[in-house]
């Protein structure tokens, strides 16, 4: 990233609200820090990682020492950031790449979150220092082929045998699958969903990646098959109860992806702008062009509109206030903009922008599955619409 400072006088084009004046030193100091491991460890490489399809676990340890996984959790060797830290750490990793934003958030908010807000004693300590650590990787089954959108209908099963539970199904779409050593897994049992801590190498657990994906390249995605995995009554995390248990933990991380998307938006307006400036046609840099001056315009109104909603949702979180509709608000805009504003990049960028020597079709892509997961676009939509009328449209 090449953000340089604005000309003596000028407004900061990447700043043009002063939204920086609004975070604290602390708060600053976060996103720097996390912007420099960004410019310095991931950018080098990320066009390489997303063209062969590979996600680079040799960066988890370092991911780990900057205090970025459950870093808003507390205790347990985690950092006990702020909520708005962890929107800001969030923001810079998907400036970079949304396959890193995703890690963190499966690992922190989906992974580590469950463990933290519904285990018992005895798994917060088995388990979280070792996943802040960046040693064990863990992974969230609740997606299945045939319930997406509509989680409440998954097949998968838990059934008591003893003291034990059996647990058989698939699960699809999972971030992380085939690299984590543990897996949240959501499973049906007779009083209600449950959630269950299964470490990968259970008998009878496999993973599967996704392949021939043209999204989230550099991201692991993959199918778990549970064929009658056994694990001890110690598996069961014994405070989630019933389907809320998970929608929460994913409230958490899209949380996370409303900070995030503006992150990426951010790298392809700062690629489009410097592309426009230097770019000339018909004699002129084509930033000279009143219609690509709207263009950066709306990318940069929109920009700013989306962090200052990500803040203001920050700043609720951190008062304990923020509520999962108003999450709702903040992962339709955004990401919704933020893919519009890709697409724009992308057009400033001519031919150039269908390649990955810039960053800004590869954001695009991205997007597209962060406009899914947690929670479509639609899903949204109709979670606000149920906030506003008091009526539900799911069904
Ligand atoms: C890259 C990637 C990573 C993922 N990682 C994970 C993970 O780690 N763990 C996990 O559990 N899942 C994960 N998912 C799955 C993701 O959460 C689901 O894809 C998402 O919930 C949508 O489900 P679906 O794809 O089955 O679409 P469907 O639910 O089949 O939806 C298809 C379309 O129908 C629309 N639709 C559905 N119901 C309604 C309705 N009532 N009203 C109006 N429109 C509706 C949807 O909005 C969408 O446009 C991941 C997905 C992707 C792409």
């Amino acid at each position: 990233m090449s953000i340089a400072a604005p000309a003596a006088g000028r407004l900061d084009p990447f700043d043009l609200l002063e939204i920086d004046a609004l975070l604290s030193e602390e708060e600053r100091l976060v996103r720097d820090t996390v912007r420099g491991f960004v410019r310095n460890r991931v950018l080098p490489g990320i066009e390489e990682w997303f063209e062969r399809g590979v996600f680079p676990r040799e960066l988890v340890a370092e991911i780990a020492q900057l205090g970025l996984l459950g870093m808003h959790l507390k205790g347990y060797g985690c950092a006990g950031a702020s909520a708005v830290s962890y929107g800001l750490a969030c923001q810079e990793l998907e400036a970079g790449d949304s396959g890193f934003r995703s890690f963190v958030s499966v690992q922190g908010s989906l992974s580590m979150f469950p463990i933290w807000k519904f285990g018992s004693e005895d798994q917060k300590r088995e388990w979280l220092p070792p996943m802040a650590r960046g040693e064990l990787i863990g992974c969230f089954g609740l997606t299945e082929p045939d319930f997406g959108s509509d989680p409440g209908g998954m097949r998968t099963s838990a059934r008591r045998r003893g003291t034990d539970w059996v647990l058989n199904g698939n699960k699809l779409w999972i971030t992380n699958g085939s690299i984590a050593d543990l897996a949240i897994v959501w499973a049906r049992a007779e009083d209600g969903i449950r959630g269950f801590i299964v470490p990968t190498g259970s008998h009878g657990f496999t993973a599967r990646d996704v392949h021939r994906k043209i999204s989230l390249r550099a991201s692991v995605t993959s199918e778990l098959v549970l064929e009658d995995v056994v694990v001890p009554a110690s598996a069961l995390l014994p405070g989630a109860q019933g389907l809320k248990a998970p929608l929460s933990c994913l409230n958490e991380a899209r949380y996370g992806i409303v900070w995030g998307a503006m992150g990426a938006a951010r790298a392809c307006y700062e690629a489009a702008l410097e592309y426009a400036r230097t770019r000339v046609q018909f004699g002129r840099p084509i930033a000279a062009f009143q219609l690509t001056q709207r263009k950066l315009v709306e990318m940069v109104v929109e920009i700013e509109k989306g962090m200052l909603l990500a803040l203001h949702l920050g700043r609720l979180k951190d008062q304990e206030r923020l509520r999962p509709e108003q999450v709702s608000v903040g992962k339709l805009n955004n990401v919704r903009a933020a893919l519009e504003i890709a697409r724009e990049a992308r057009s400033i960028l001519g031919a150039n922008g269908i390649t990955l020597e810039y960053p800004v079709i590869r954001h695009m892509n991205n997007l597209e599955s962060v406009y899914t997961y947690e929670g479509t676009n639609e899903v949204h939509t109709l979670a606000i619409g149920e906030a506003i009328t008091g009526i539900s449209a799911f069904r």
